[in-house]
């Protein structure tokens, strides 16, 4: 067992980042919390201002067939984590080792996963048992790595998600999807391995990074067939075989731009890897073109691929034009592919911003958009993006929960990035007309969010919002001795400092 004697206050979580980090560092935690540094580098903002980072992973594993999961963190965590899988319709349960104080200063938390572990391990359910570290333990150093590589023929894969090293939900498929892949590297290094149960393709492939729209594969499976080659699988995939015939791959669509382990994994196989996606005109053909030349295709082969399908997609643009100015932002990572389609479909798109740090495979796609007039913010937080939706005054603004909240409060028209824009294809032509339909109908909202404003003028808001039988009980009194408190707290700060 690790040192497990630095405990950090169990009821620390998200708001806590220095606390835990330095716990987590005292724990033994340095190496993970150095590749997480490295992997998804933060800033400006550095605390999740989304979900919770580990909703990421937790989904990843519950979308896989033959796949248990279980999380060892605090209840409230694991209470959200688990309400939020059964909202996105898990059909799975998601296992739990709780803990206390003591259970997690002694060690036995350990030795409770691992009874866990051996408890669930049964080959005839199950391919794989993911254990996910929250918070708490993460920081405490229980040591998963520990953990039998293997029990009966099940795999057990063990990760640390915690608040305070992966900035994002998204990150944190990256983190399952990289771990699952090393395994699974390892283990086709090691020996032959079990084909797909779907078979494997005659054709060379190319396995897509990231989850997108169920269409969107088969669509880039049509793009790729003049070119001799066929689609592989997505990572994150849906079962433990779909991870050798992804790593069996000739090349890599980094769809999503943020899978730095998953990356890591196909690249020690040795696979090359293509950025951005066949979305709208110039998209589709630059991607082509890369694709093509990953695998060594004539150029007369690639103009061929290139001129079957490019004529329907600017056709499909054609026919379903938006017109108007559009804020785009979100924590999916592919904010950037919606907003190259919206500008190709005639929207002026002046801000896109993502929650994903910048990399290697969406700098063409910031390239492409800063050449078309947009300001691209990666690490966006979300004080940037309220501050663009309201400075820049769009007629519709795409974005998260509370960038929608606020525009819909200023009477602006909004639509919310992941129910509604992630939803749907995106990819060649089905993409290129899919976004029309629900942006036009959202802008042509305009006037009714104008009188909904008007309605509502005047009713509390802030801390006064709700309803109530008088007026708001606003304890001016109160609220003067406590920001006198949180002077007189932040001048001390400020005097340690100096000292
Ligand atoms: S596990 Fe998630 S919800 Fe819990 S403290 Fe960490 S980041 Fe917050």
């Amino acid at each position: 067992m690790s040192a497990q004697g630095h405990i950090p206050d169990a009821g620390l979580g998200c708001h806590a980042k220095d606390e835990m980090t330095q716990a987590a560092r005292k724990a033994g935690a340095s190496e993970v919390l150095d590749r997480y540094a490295a992997d998804y580098p933060q800033g400006p903002h550095d605390k999740p201002q989304s979900m919770c980072p580990a909703f990421g992973s937790l989904r990843v594993g519950l979308r896989m067939k033959r796949v248990a999961t279980v999380l060892s963190g605090s209840a409230c965590c694991v209470y959200g984590l688990t309400f939020v899988s059964h909202f996105y319709g898990a059909r799975r349960s998601v296992g739990y080792v709780p803990f206390n104080s003591e259970s997690l200063v002694t060690g036995k938390l350990f030795e409770d996963i691992r009874d866990a572990v051996h408890e669930l391990a049964d080959p005839d359910r199950y391919d794989a048992v993911v254990v996910t570290n929250l918070c708490v333990p993460t920081a405490s150093g229980v040591p998963l790595r520990l953990l039998p590589r293997e029990i009966n023929g099940v795999r057990i894969v063990g990760i640390d998600v915690p608040g305070f090293g992966v900035p994002t939900h998204a990150e944190a498929k990256d983190v399952l999807a990289g771990a699952m892949l090393n395994y699974a590297r390892k283990e086709a290094e090691a020996g032959p391995v079990a084909a797909p149960e779907g078979g494997v393709s005659d054709r060379p492939t190319v396995t897509l990074l990231g989850e997108m729209f169920p269409a969107d594969p088969m669509i880039i499976g049509q793009m790729l067939a003049p070119l001799g080659l066929a689609v592989g699988p997505v990572v994150p995939c849906r079962e433990w075989r779909e991870l050798y015939a992804a790593l069996d791959c000739g090349a890599v669509a980094a769809i999503h731009p943020f899978y730095t382990a998953a990356v890591r994994e196909f690249e020690a196989a040795g696979r090359p890897i293509v950025g951005s996606a066949p979305v709208g005109v110039d998209g589709t053909e630059m991607w082509l073109k890369n694709i093509g030349q990953a695998f060594g295709i004539s150029q007369e082969k690639i103009s061929e691929a290139q001129n079957a399908i490019l004529p329907a997609i600017r056709g499909a643009l054609a026919a379903a034009p938006i017109k108007g100015r559009i804020t785009v932002s979100g924590y999916e990572g592919s904010e950037l592919l919606v907003a190259r389609l919206l500008i190709e479909s005639g929207a002026e798109v002046p801000y896109v911003g993502t929650a994903c740090a910048k990399s290697a495979w969406s700098a063409a796609d910031a390239e492409w958009l800063e050449a078309h007039g947009a300001r691209v913010k990666f690490r966006a937080s979300l004080e940037d993006d309220c501050a663009a939706m309201e400075a820049l005054e769009p007629d519709l603004a795409i974005g998260t929960t509370p960038v929608v909240q606020k525009a819909k409060e200023r009477g602006t028209p909004s639509l919310y990035f992941t129910n509604l824009i992630s939803a749907r294809p995106l990819m060649g032509p089905a993409g290129a007309g899919s976004l029309a339909t629900v942006v036009n109908a959202a802008m042509g909202n305009r006037e009714r969010m104008g009188k909904m404003r008007a309605f509502f003028e005047g009713v509390g808001t802030g801390d006064s919002a709700g309803v109530w039988e008088g007026d708001p009980n606003i304890r001016a009194d109160f609220r003067a001795t406590n920001l006198k408190k949180l002077e007189k707290k932040a001048r001390a700060a400020k005097a340690e400092e100096m000292i």
